[in-house]
This record gives structure tokens, C-alpha cells and sequence, in this order.
């Protein structure tokens, strides 16, 4: 694998950004190898910082596409990176990024990165809107993220995030990354993450706006039963008039429960 060096740089992790810049080689290359990029895909990186894995992967690949909210490392990354053609930078906050406007064709983007882990949370569930445009996306995340993100019912990490995510994705835990492995180090342990959007989602909502209002609810009040939930969302007689055991708990419904009970309410609703 051929590696484009980066020039030095001497820059001040800024905490507000979220910058734990990893430095381990080792890490690095099992990063590079689980997202095994090859010279016809089209890459999109958020955070690429001072190029740890973006150096790897600039090389192999027909597209790259990093942004970058840091007008300091944006700056240098431009002047690293300038002679490589199919490389452009967007200095710009991923949060409000568009997405779309990346695409070219129909080819789909392959997105990646060690994310801010202050902003981690709405960063996916702002990239699962464009989950029809994404191949796969790999993450570094703080470990507890990746294990809400994967968790089952009945677990205590159990929640919206995991549901919302494994409506869209499949989610694979890769390895987890201790804290020297970056510079400087997080206070906590992280782990990559592999999640691919389904071209269908095995179980298709309705309206999925109402899916989604009913999982922020129920998941307001994890330990409030079911009716407690629903009755925000359509008249109680009718909520007890269906032939549903609502004195369950949220956290124990699976996410086919959630998809076949927002369905269930949107007929009612209609
Ligand atoms: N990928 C690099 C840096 C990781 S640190 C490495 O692994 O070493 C996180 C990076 O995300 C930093 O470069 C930080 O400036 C950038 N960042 C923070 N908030 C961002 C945002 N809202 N949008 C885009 N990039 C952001």
C-alpha cells in the first residue's frame, strides 16, 4: 500500500471539536483493512483531522471526499492533499453538511471516520437520512455509543438510537480501541462500528414519521408502560379498544414490535 506522508503540522487539539487524533499505527491499519476500499469507490470521510487513516485510503480509491470543521486543519489538509485530483475538501460542520450533493451517478457512498464523539449521537441519526445513498459507513465511536447502537431488548442500552439504527442498518461491532491508542487520549474506550443500510428495511414502516415520534416517546419515560406512550399519540378508548398487552415496557419491545405498533396507529390515525 503505497502512503502519501503528511507534511508536520503543529496543531493544538482542540477539545471543543471533540480531537482525540489517533496515533497508533496498528489501530490505523485494522481500520484500513476492515473498510477494505478498492480504486473504484467513492469515499467520504468525516473528520479526517491530520490525515491519520485519510492517508491510507487517498491512494485506493477512485473518490475521496473528506469534511472538515476545523478551518486550521482544513487549511493544511487542502495544501497536503492538493496534487490528488479526485480529493476535495469541504470545510464545513457534518452536522449541516449535505450528503446528497456528493453523490456522483448512482455510485454509493462509502462513509467513514473517528468521530467527534461530542457531536456522535446526532451525526448518525443526521447520515441515516441518506441512508439510500450510503453503501456502508465505519465508525470510531466511544464504546458505550457502538453498544447502544447494537444493543437488544431487555438490555439496558436499549434505546432510540439503537432502534433507529437497526431499522436502517445492519450493524456489525468490529474491535474495541483503548484510550492510548490516541493523542490526546479520551477518558473513555471506543470501538469501531460497521453499519450498511438495507436496500429494504426487513420491516418497512408505514410512515415512518410516526414510527420515529412513537420510539422518541416511549423511550422519554424507558420505564413507563406501553399505554403511557400511546395515549400521546392516539385516543386512549381506542388504544385500549386493540388487542394489545400495553402494560409492557418499551425497553422490552423488539424493533419488529415497534414497526408492527406504529403501523397499527397509523391506521388508526388515518
Ligand atoms: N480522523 C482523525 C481525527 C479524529 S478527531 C484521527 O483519527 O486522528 C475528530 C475530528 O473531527 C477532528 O479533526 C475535528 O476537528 C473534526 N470535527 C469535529 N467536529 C466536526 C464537525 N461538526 N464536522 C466535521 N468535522 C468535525
Amino acid at each position: 500500500m503505497m502512503k502519501s506522508t503528511p507534511g508536520d503540522i503543529n496543531h493544538r487539539a482542540r477539545k471543543r471539536f471533540g480531537q482525540n487524533f489517533l496515533e497508533d499505527d496498528g489501530i490505523i491499519q485494522r481500520i484500513v483493512r476492515s473498510i477494505g476500499a478498492n480504486s473504484s469507490d467513492h469515499l467520504v470521510e468525516i473528520g479526517p483531522g491530520k490525515g491519520a487513516i485519510t492517508q491510507w485510503l487517498v491512494e485506493s480509491c477512485e473518490k475521496l471526499d473528506v469534511v472538515e470543521l476545523d478551518r486550521d486543519l482544513a487549511a493544511w489538509l487542502s495544501i497536503q492533499y492538493e496534487k490528488q485530483s479526485h480529493f476535495t475538501l469541504h470545510q464545513a460542520d457534518a452536522l449541516k453538511f449535505d450528503f446528497s450533493q456528493l453523490q456522483q451517478g448512482e455510485k454509493p457512498l462509502r462513509i467513514l471516520g473517528n468521530l467527534p464523539y461530542n457531536i456522535s449521537t446526532p451525526l448518525i441519526f443526521h447520515l441515516l437520512t441518506y441512508h439510500k445513498l450510503v453503501g456502508d459507513m465505519h465508525f470510531m465511536l466511544q464504546k458505550e455509543v457502538v453498544e447502544r447502537m447494537s444493543a437488544s431488548p431487555g438490555q439496558k442500552a436499549y434505546g432510540r438510537l439503537g432502534i433507529m439504527v437497526q431499522y436502517y442498518c445492519r450493524v456489525d461491532t468490529l474491535f474495541l480501541v483503548p484510550p492510548e491508542a490516541f493523542n490526546p487520549q479520551p477518558k473513555v474506550e471506543s470501538a469501531i462500528v460497521r453499519l450498511q443500510p438495507y436496500d429494504q428495511p426487513p420491516y418497512p414502516a408505514k410512515d415512518i414519521k410516526l414510527f420515529q415520534r412513537l420510539v422518541n416517546i416511549a423511550f422519554q419515560q424507558r420505564r413507563k408502560t406501553l399505554r403511557n406512550a400511546l395515549k400521546q399519540l392516539a385516543p386512549v378508548e381506542q388504544i385500549d379498544a386493540l388487542e394489545l398487552d400495553t402494560s409492557r415496557r418499551p425497553e422490552n419491545l423488539s424493533l419488529q414490535e415497534f414497526v408492527d405498533l406504529s403501523n397499527i396507529l397509523s391506521d388508526l390515525i388515518e
